[in-house]
This record gives C-alpha cells, sequence and structure tokens, in this order.
C-alpha cells in the first residue's frame, strides 16, 4: 500500500460525510438553496481524492489526472454560489462564469508546459487561488461580518495561502499530483492531511453555521403569531425576560401593557371571523406604528396584546397606552365601523419577574373593562386600588 493511501482514503470519508450532511439539511430545509450548492461542493471535492487513488492503482493519469484538477476546481468554484446563497445574496454568476472559464483555459495551458516546472505549478494553481480568493471576498461583502464570519472568511484565506506553500514544497521536493513517486513521498502524506484538515475545519465552520442559522430561523417562526405577524405569547416572554434582564442589570426602568379590543365577540358577530382576523391584524400593525422600535410587542392570545416599554416610566407608559387608545378610536379598521380598546398599565419594579407585573396589569386591564372599557388605567405604584386616571369621555 502505498504511503498517502490511508490520508486519501480519509479525506474521502470527510467529504462524503459533509456532502451527505448537506444534503439531509437540504432535504429538510429545501427553501435553502446553499445546503444543496455545499453538498454538490463536498461531492465534488470527494472525487479528489477518489480519483488520486485511482491514479495510483491504475496509472491511468490521462484519464484521471483532469478528473483530479476538475474535481477540486468545481468544488471551489461552487463555494461561490454556496457562500453568495448562505448569506442570501445574489449569486455572481458571472464572477463564477469567468472562474470556470479560467479553469479550463489554465487547465489546457497546463497541458502544453512541461511537468514539475514553475510555470506548470502557477497555472494549475491559479484557479484554486483565484476561487479561493473570491471565496475570501463573497463572504467579506455578503455576510453580517460577525465574528463568525470573519472565522469562515479567515478559513477560506488559509486554504488559499496552503496552496502556494503545496506548490513550494512541491517543486523543492521534485513531486507533485502526477509523479510516479507522489503516493510514496513525505510531502504527498503532509499534502493531503494539511489540505484534508483545511477543508474539514472550513466543512465543519459552515456546517455549525448553516445549523445555527436554521436553528435561529425555526426558533423566529415558533416564537411568531401567524395572523399579526407580532410575537406570540411564547416569543413575547422570551424577548421580555431577555429585555428585563438587560434593564435590571443598567438599572433602567420597564413598563408593561396589557391591551384587549371591547367587544371582539360583537365585532365577529357583525361584520363576520375574517373581518375580525382582519381587525387583529390591523391592530398588531397599529401598535407596531405608534409604539417605540424597542418596544416587545406581543399578541397573548384572541384580541389581547401586550407591550413591554424599556427604559419608561410608568408614568410615559399611560401616554403610550393613551396613544394606542386614542389611536384606535379615531381610526379604527375600514370595514369595522368602529373598535375600541381597555388598557391596563403597570411599572415592572426592580427585581421583579415579568409574571408578577403581568398580574398587576392585567388587573388594571380588569379595572379599565369594569368602568366602561375604552380607556387606560394604571396599576398604583403601592399595594392598593386601581383607578382609571382619565374617563374616555374627556377626549
Ligand atoms: P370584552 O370587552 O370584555 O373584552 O369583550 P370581548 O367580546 O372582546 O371578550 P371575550 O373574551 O368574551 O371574546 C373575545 C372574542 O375574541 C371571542 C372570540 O370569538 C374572538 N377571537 C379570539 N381569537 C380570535 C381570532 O383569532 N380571530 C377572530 N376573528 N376572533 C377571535
Ligand atoms: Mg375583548
Ligand atoms: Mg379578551
Amino acid at each position: 500500500m502505498h504511503a498517502a493511501t490511508l490520508p486519501i482514503l480519509m479525506n474521502v470519508a470527510v467529504a462524503a460525510l459533509f456532502a451527505v450532511s448537506y444534503l439531509s439539511i437540504s432535504i429538510v430545509y429545501p427553501q435553502h438553496k446553499a445546503f444543496l450548492w455545499f453538498a454538490a461542493s463536498f461531492g465534488a471535492a470527494m472525487l479528489t481524492p477518489i480519483a488520486q487513488l485511482a491514479q495510483a492503482y491504475t496509472g491511468w493519469t490521462l484519464l484521471f489526472g483532469p478528473v483530479i484538477y476538475l474535481a477540486f476546481a468545481t468544488c471551489l468554484l461552487l463555494m461561490v454560489p454556496a457562500l453568495a446563497s448562505f448569506y442570501r445574496r445574489p449569486i455572481p454568476w458571472r464572477t463564477v462564469a469567468v472562474l470556470a472559464g479560467a479553469t479550463l483555459f489554465s487547465g489546457l495551458l497546463v497541458q502544453l508546459v512541461e511537468r514539475g516546472t514553475p510555470v506548470y505549478v502557477v497555472l494549475y494553481l491559479l484557479p484554486f487561488m483565484l476561487s479561493t480568493a473570491i471565496c475570501v471576498l463573497v463572504v467579506l461583502r455578503d455576510s453580517p461580518r460577525q465574528p463568525r464570519d470573519l472565522l469562515i472568511a479567515g478559513m477560506f484565506g488559509l486554504l488559499f495561502l496552503h496552496l502556494p506553500l503545496k506548490a513550494v514544497l512541491a517543486l523543492r521536493e521534485h513531486t507533485g499530483p502526477h509523479q510516479p513517486n507522489y503516493m510514496d513521498s513525505a510531502f504527498a502524506v503532509v499534502s493531503q492531511i494539511g489540505t484534508g484538515t483545511l477543508m474539514v475545519a472550513t466543512g465543519l465552520l459552515l456546517l455549525i453555521n448553516a445549523i445555527l442559522a436554521v436553528i435561529g430561523e425555526t426558533r423566529a417562526e415558533a416564537e411568531t403569531d401567524l395572523l399579526s405577524g407580532v410575537l406570540n405569547r411564547r416569543g413575547f416572554e422570551a424577548r421580555a425576560a431577555r429585555v428585563l434582564s438587560q434593564d435590571r442589570r443598567a438599572g433602567w426602568m420597564a413598563a408593561l401593557l396589557l391591551i384587549d379590543i371591547d367587544h371582539f365577540k360583537r365585532v365577529n358577530d357583525t361584520y363576520g371571523h375574517a373581518a375580525g382576523d382582519r381587525a387583529i391584524r390591523w391592530f398588531a400593525q397599529l401598535l407596531e406604528h405608534t409604539m417605540p422600535q424597542s418596544a416587545v410587542i406581543g399578541r397573548l392570545g384572541g384580541e389581547e396584546f401586550a407591550v413591554l416599554l424599556d427604559r419608561t416610566t410608568r408614568e410615559t407608559a399611560w401616554l403610550q397606552a393613551e396613544a394606542i387608545r386614542q389611536a384606535t378610536v379615531s381610526h379604527g379598521e375600514g370595514e369595522v365601523a368602529s373598535m375600541t380598546v381597555s388598557i391596563g398599565v403597570a411599572d415592572v419594579r426592580a427585581g421583579e419577574v415579568l409574571h408578577a407585573a403581568q398580574e398587576r396589569a392585567d388587573a388594571a386591564l380588569y379595572a379599565a373593562k369594569r368602568a366602561g372599557r375604552n380607556q387606560v388605567c394604571l396599576a398604583p405604584e403601592e399595594a392598593g386600588n386601581v383607578v382609571p386616571l382619565r374617563r374616555a369621555g374627556d377626549y
């Protein structure tokens, strides 16, 4: 057995593992085309070591030589659309076409040059280096440049840099993938392990990022209310808890609004359930337009909404609630002639969990309902009775 057989077999297995992993994810998430591109790229990567083994054991250099070259070039080329599509940006088709043309041209030209010479090595490696350089540029251009994206760019940078290093070593050792002594040279073992390790690191980094992206998306879907597009109860509670813990650390105040649409059953009975659904959607949009950017808005269920306002005193929260109430009365939803809301407001006390503030805001909302609806009630600062500050008729 040749010295390089084992590391080459390892590279086949690793590339196959990645190709299958990406293919499996792409079957579960067919809307993510990037996974299919990554699967194709690692599929092509698999062909390189297979052809290397086939060449070593058959001696058919004329057949397997071009396969080795084209398979590795295709693997790196396919990374360009894969990365662009992973970052949800248009695939730079023109660049891909130019790269493919340069790869074929370089591949043909290399046939005319004497093997093992510096010109041969440069021509052989040029397309690989071009592709990896374009991958670095695509990540830097298309990604949000979080630390993990910079890590991906860095990995492609390393893949780029290791190619000339391999070339220099090959020239010094007077060996290369098409030399008869290649499979038994120390260079072949080092080169296969080196490139293999870099491919594993890149594949793993991309896979972790792909899985994190999918988890993030699934989580966002699970925390979003389908009808209104705002957070659902689970999403609201999770986001609110995060905001509250930040506020607590920074010593900021926060306030909670619980909003319930008045006599919504009548809206359904009068205008129909579909019109009721549209009214719920319209009201969620009104909240998104009237509340500050930092507000956490959720639909807790039915016609009940919640808004967490951070860095807000109870008095400012009351004003915000009044703005919602007035906007609802004055605009109403197109086909629903008139709609009003009752709102309970409570401040979130220092060290308090959301649930405790929710109970007080709920008591304030109940008071608003009892006092005749279409009004805002403020939960008392200390334990006591809830009093509406202004009646609806004041406006
Ligand atoms: P109140 O002023 O006391 O809040 O009266 P209400 O009629 O709004 O309260 P109630 O809780 O009795 O009824 C709420 C209604 O909201 C009942 C249900 O038909 C309706 N509803 C709940 N979820 C949806 C929804 O997703 N779409 C529609 N169209 N209606 C819904
Ligand atoms: Mg109601
Ligand atoms: Mg209700």
